[in-house]
């Protein structure tokens, strides 16, 4: 979501609590932060909202960026799916112009958390389908890949549903997960 989609979705009501799934409204900002983009600099200041039901607080990231990461989904996402065709985390570096500790850091998460991950765009991908069986990729032989075309898997799908072709992939997936995608604690085992 852009800024101007989250003030216009706070409005009217239609953003929920990830704890409780209760209503958002505005509670203030968070600081500004900058994030390395595919092309310079981004600076995003992120919306808080707090929960009219259980009253925790939110920091509304815009979906260009994932929690505890310095680079947009994009640049990240791209990494991912080079490390899903068999690059090592140097060639990648290089290819981004990150550092390499940077790319291994993404990497390392990454594969920790595969299956999970895997198994939550799945599901989302089945639900959005209008044929599962058609659009669900087959096993690509390690957990990191089959994570990488579940998302990819996954955004096509939603992009396909909702009309959004112009949307890119990396996007799609960092507000199915909240931007949560390399964040401690998701998905809950
Ligand atoms: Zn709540």
């Amino acid at each position: 979501m852009t800024s101007s989609v989250v003030e216009q979705r706070l409005s009217a009501g239609e953003l929920s609590c990830p704890d409780c799934g209760g209503v958002l409204a505005r509670w203030g900002w968070g600081r500004s932060r900058s994030l390395r983009g595919l092309d310079g600099v981004v600076v995003v200041r992120p919306r808080r909202a707090r929960c009219r039901s259980c009253e925790a607080t939110h920091i509304l990231l815009p979906v260009s960026s994932l929690v505890r990461r310095a680079d947009v989904a994009e640049v990240i996402g791209a990494g991912l799916e080079l490390a899903a065709t068999g690059w090592g985390f140097r060639r990648i570096a290089t290819r981004l112009g990150r550092p390499a500790t940077t790319v291994r850091g993404w990497l390392r998460c990454w594969s920790r958390r595969a299956g999970r991950t895997a198994a939550v765009f799945t599901s989302l991908l089945v639900a959005l389908a209008d044929d599962p069986a058609v659009v669900l990729p087959a096993a690509a032989g390690t957990a990191v890949r089959d994570a990488v075309s579940a998302v990819t898997g996954f955004a096509l799908a939603a992009a396909a549903r909702l009309g959004m072709v112009k949307v890119p992939t990396w996007l799609l997936v960092s507000a199915a997960c909240h931007g949560r995608l390399l964040a401690p604690g998701w998905p809950s085992a």
